[in-house]
């Protein structure tokens, strides 16, 4: 590692204008809190270097990697690839357009980034993992007329999210072979009355876009 005394300096007396805050420095690394995050990192002043040259800041991938490092420590590697994959999901859902939800969600993904993400929702995902467990969490939009956002998310089974949705959307089933068409008010109200009370299947049937038995095609329609 080579020493790098005007940087030591720079940072010293700059931290601020960084948006860092300093653990540990001496000339060769330093230790500090990433203030855009919370994010926790150690690097060597040469790579700082190099990343101001860039940006002006030290809010960068391994941000995430510090928060994705705890989750994993914390859950387990499944349940870190989960919370993340719905962060994807949503993220395409909304700034997509190839997206087949697009139409529905678009300018709804309010998060800046990932840690961002991480900050408001961690701590939830967390909690609903200790009371469901691995029980096919989904994520939900808790008022479905705001977007992804701070405060505005939860973590539930696919079920009770299905719950939340339903009283927004009356539903259509299309038999794609027989061309009969039934229409309902509710998704549980469809499943209990055409199809054994199944209405989680019938929702993941929507949310994955496929058929139900391959035959059904359910959606959402709109209150008429
Ligand atoms: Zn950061």
């Amino acid at each position: 590692m080579r020493k790098n005394i005007t940087m030591c300096k720079y940072i010293k007396s700059n931290y601020k204008n960084i948006n860092i805050e300093i653990i540990d420095i001496d000339e060769y690394s330093c230790t500090y809190k990433c203030l855009i995050c919370g994010a926790i990192k150690t690097n060597t002043l040469n790579s700082m270097r190099r990343q101001l040259k860039e940006t002006s800041n030290l809010h960068t991938e391994a941000c995430s990697k510090y928060f994705n490092d705890i989750i994993k420590c914390e859950l387990n590697e499944k349940q870190l690839n989960q919370f993340r994959a719905f962060y994807r999901y949503a993220k395409e859902r909304c700034c997509n357009p190839n997206s087949k939800d697009y139409i529905r969600y678009k300018d709804k993904f309010k998060f800046n980034d990932y840690t961002e993400y991480v900050n408001s929702c961690y701590n939830l995902y967390k909690k609903a993992y200790d009371i469901y467990g691995e029980n096919n969490l989904s994520v939900d939009r808790i008022d479905n007329s705001k977007g992804y956002e701070k405060d505005n998310i939860r973590f539930v089974p696919m079920s009770i999210n299905a719950e939340n949705k339903e009283k927004i959307y009356p539903v259509m089933a299309v038999n794609i072979i027989t061309k009969e068409i039934i229409e309902s008010k509710s998704l549980t109200r469809l499943a209990n009355e055409y199809f054994d009370g199944k209405h989680t299947s019938l929702y993941q049937s929507i949310e994955q876009n496929r058929l139900y038995l391959n035959t059904w095609k359910i959606f959402y329609t709109i209150e008429t």
